[in-house]
């Protein structure tokens, strides 16, 4: 049972199952102290009487308890445990009492209040008492916390007694090195563990979760730097020596723009990887409509002027066909063949003459979607690949991808979605970093505004005035996971509501259920100004470029996230009007939507965005971060508020790597031999595909 609802399969894992919470129980409480919103307190006293009140599903059982200073009632409402309870703690025998004050018809109760006899109490030791989750099939089977409590009391009883110099022995000894533990003067491992689950202060509670919280973290930081490490050591790299017709040819005669300095910054940052004989592994970072694509396109041609191929990987097919579409109109009159492949791209005699070309090396640049990493393509020189947008490859995975090439491409990730640095020293901390912390010149920041459902008219002649001075405007709604059929019904009525607004105008309207070349021609259409108004599910939300367009309007807004709704507003402001992004709620709002929704009005700095994100949700929510491959699950560590931990983590991991690269040192050993046996419980390859 425990295995099944838990993963607790071994009495190491027992160990490992942390209380989600303590509660003080080193102090008495009299009933005259009670108010109601005491969060726990404990009682001395005795049952006087007990009552049985209500009828059918709202009978309960009450008892008047006492401490000889003053009355309160216990109730319970599960009628099959009433004559149970009457028998255990009858009238008139000490008693502790333990639970949560409530109002109840104006008086004060206690709900299925935990007792106990007196005499078991010993307030000096009971200290601060463990809370453990547990599932309602456990609950169901009796085993709740406090039986949990009762397992791992015992399993800790029995470590302690068969010790007999000290703990060591059969918890293990610890495997971090003394020289680490002194330095930071770490809890050490037994004691830790036995203090997260019955500490005696909450000083020694606090230890105790600091140095897990640290080991957890640093081993994430061991992996990955000694993945780094090892490909630092051992990969070979194409080296780019050449900038050649490709590049300058683009460069200096078809490029519309001059490059922002901080896309020159990024660009030569690259190149001095590919110089150094090393495969580049590297994050570039930039909000969106920061220029990413270009540079990857530069990239690109740099790779084909040393005689390579180039692979632009997307997480979408509707991205890959947009960085197609973008690529070839880019390099229309340049002699590079560009070619896409995704599942959509089907048929022999489609895909045929795309995977001999790119076998052949007749393809310059291949543009897909995963469909890339399948294994009957193949290049004939690939020396670099950029990943678009993705969060699915983690540290680990990305290690391994194009490890069969004899020299692996060199790799660029590519992320508008601001990463929080303590996050993205773990899911990318194996990546050096590059930032476009620039917009292209001539853009107007967003301006962005709520309204409450019940619009007023001004919203409809604002965009109307938009519209009539030549702009477009996109409509989203959400894509509601449950039910596939309300998204479409959701999207249709309120497709009907804009054309009742807007007669006279063209109204497009995309959905994922749509025919992947009907999408496109609507897009298409919306794209060339052939219609106005384009309304949408978020299949709109990355890629698409429509610099006429000026207004993003989000319908219920309060069911995206943070990230989501920065990533479509982005969507706008890409052309030199200023632009607009209108969040429409309902009028009932939480205060974490509002907050959210403020969030947004009053900035659209994506990092700012991004780190009120990761507060709001923590890390596991943030898409993708649990597939990310950080191979070690975190049990207590919380990548949002631990911040500093991360790094004194990733020091550290760079100290112990320095002092011992060929992982023999003695003192290391047991250090060494913990991080595979945690690595193979956790590293997931089936994320790979
Ligand atoms: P990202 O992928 O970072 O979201 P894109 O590469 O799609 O951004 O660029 C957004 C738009 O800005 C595109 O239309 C692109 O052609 C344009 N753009 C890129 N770099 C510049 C620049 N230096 N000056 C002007 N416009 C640029
Ligand atoms: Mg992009």
């Amino acid at each position: 049972m425990l295995n099944e609802e838990l993963h607790i399969a071994t009495f190491n894992d027992l160990l490992h199952y942390f209380p989600y919470k303590h509660i003080d129980r080193t102090r008495l409480y009299y009933i005259h102290e009670l108010t109601a919103d005491m969060p726990f307190v404990q009682l001395r006293g005795e049952i006087l009487s007990y009552e049985e009140e209500g009828e059918g599903r709202k009978r309960r059982l009450v008892a008047h308890f006492t401490d000889g200073r003053g009355v309160i009632d216990f109730v319970w409402f599960q009628a099959n445990s009433f004559k149970w309870i009457r028998q255990k703690y009858t009238a008139g025998k000490a008693l502790i009492a333990f639970g949560r004050p409530n109002i109840f018809n104006g008086r004060l109760n206690i709900a299925h209040p935990d007792l106990d006899p007196a005499e078991n109490l010993q307030l000096g030791k009971m200290g601060l008492q463990p809370y453990y989750h547990t599932t309602d099939r456990m609950k169901r089977a009796g085993i709740n916390s406090r039986a949990m409590e009762k397992f791992t009391k015992t399993l800790i009883g029995k470590i302690e007694a068969a010790s007999t110099s000290d703990t060591a022995d059969s918890i293990g000894a610890d495997y971090l090195p003394a020289s680490l533990t002194q330095r930071l003067a770490l809890m050490p491992l037994a004691q830790s563990l036995r203090a997260l689950h019955y500490p005696t202060s909450a000083d020694e509670l606090r230890r105790a979760t600091y140095r897990q919280k640290f080991e957890e973290l640093l081993f994430i930081q061991l992996n990955i730097l000694r993945i780094t490490r090892q490909r630092q050591q051992h990969v070979r790299g194409h080296i780019f020596r050449r900038v050649g017709p490709a590049f300058n040819d683009f460069y200096y005669n078809h490029l519309p723009f001059q490059l922002t300095t901080a896309q020159k910054r990024v660009i030569r940052e690259m190149r001095a990887d590919m110089l150094t004989g090393q495969q580049m592994n590297r994050l570039l970072q930039g909000d969106v409509g920061s220029g990413k694509t270009l540079v990857a396109m530069l990239l690109a041609l740099l790779a084909i002027d040393n005689g390579h191929q180039a692979c632009i990987m997307a997480p979408t097919e509707i991205l890959a066909e947009q960085h197609y579409a973008t690529f070839r109109n880019m390099l229309a009159d340049m002699p590079v063949r560009v070619e896409l492949l995704t599942s959509a791209v089907k048929g022999k005699r489609r895909r045929t003459p795309i995977l001999e070309g790119t076998r052949s090396g007749d393809v310059n640049i291949l543009i897909g979607t995963h469909a890339v990493l399948e294994d009957t393509v193949e290049f004939a020189s690939l020396a670099l690949v950029v990943i678009d947008e993705q969060h699915r490859f983690g540290v680990a995975q990305r290690a391994r991808l194009w490890q069969k090439n004899d020299i692996p491409p060199h790799v660029l990730v590519m992320t508008a979605t601001p990463i929080p640095r303590t996050l993205a020293m773990t899911l990318y901390g194996d990546l050096d970093v590059s930032i476009i912390d620039e917009l292209p010149p001539g853009r107007k920041p967003i301006e962005t505004r709520h309204y409450w459902q019940e619009r007023s008219e001004s919203l409809y002649q604002n965009i109307r005035r938009e519209i009539d001075s030549g702009r477009q405007v996109y409509v989203v709604y959400p894509l509601i996971s449950e039910s596939e059929k309300m998204n479409l019904q959701n999207l249709e009525e309120g497709y009907e509501e804009w054309c009742r607004r807007f007669p006279d105008l063209k109204i497009s309207k995309v959905h994922g259920r749509m025919k992947s070349a009907d999408k496109d021609t609507e897009m298409s259409r919306f794209a060339n100004g052939e219609t106005q108004i384009l309304v949408a599910t978020t299949v709109i939300e990355v890629g698409v470029n429509v610099p006429n367009a000026t207004v993003m309007v989000i319908e219920n807004a309060e069911r995206f996230g943070l990230a989501q709704l920065h990533q479509l507003r982005g969507r706008v402001g890409r052309g030199g009007e200023q632009s607009y992004c209108i969040l429409v709620t309902k009028y009932e709002l939480s205060k974490d939507t509002r907050q959210r929704i403020q969030i947004l009005c009053d900035t659209n700095d994506g990092f700012e965005i991004a780190e009120a994100d990761l507060r709001f949700r923590g890390p596991g929510d943030i898409e993708g971060t649990q597939q990310s491959g950080t191979a070690i699950d975190l049990h207590i560590a919380n990548l949002a508020r631990d911040g500093q931990l991360v790094q004194l983590a990733r020091d550290n991991a760079n100290i112990i790597l320095d002092a011992d690269p060929t992982q023999s040192l003695p003192e290391y050993a047991p250090l060494w031999k913990h991080l595979s046996e945690l690595g193979k419980e956790a590293i997931d390859w089936s994320n790979i595909s």
